[in-house]
């Protein structure tokens, strides 16, 4: 799967559509803080550059305001794909659990639903 097809997944939105016209970055009030442009993390979903995009700083300084989604002339939301990346940047930083080195002992008293959760960590 692409990364412009997982951040749909969590998403909805298509970033494929966007033609880089720079409006979600000039209408961001926090902009100035960002080390790259929302325009500039868009593009590098399209392309595929998750690490580039972690490297930044932007997807965490965004304040989910909606602005750019309001302006964009693709109704592309944003807003959306910035908290997608954030899901991906946090799920995949969390440690995964093999469920053949869990003790058959606490196999049986831990809560069906901590395993579940678990393995949904690692379909980010
Ligand atoms: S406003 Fe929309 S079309 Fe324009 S650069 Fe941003 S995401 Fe792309
Ligand atoms: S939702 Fe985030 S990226 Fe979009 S304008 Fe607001 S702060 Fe900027």
């Amino acid at each position: 799967m692409s990364l412009a097809e997982k951040v749909k997944s969590i998403s909805g939105e298509d970033v494929t559509s966007c033609y880089q016209c720079g409006m979600c970055s000039a209408s961001c009030p926090v902009r100035f803080a960002m080390d790259i442009s929302p325009t500039q993390v868009i593009r590098l979903v399209q392309i595929g550059k998750i690490e580039k995009i972690f490297e930044s700083n932007t997807f965490w300084i965004c304040s989910t305001c909606f602005t750019c989604q309001a302006r964009c002339p693709r109704n592309i939301n944003i807003t959306r794909v910035m908290e997608a990346l954030r899901q991906i940047k946090l799920r995949r930083e969390q440690d995964v659990i093999s469920i053949n080195e869990i003790p058959k002992e606490e196999l049986k008293i831990l809560p069906p639903i901590a395993l579940v959760s678990n393995f949904r960590k690692t379909t980010a």
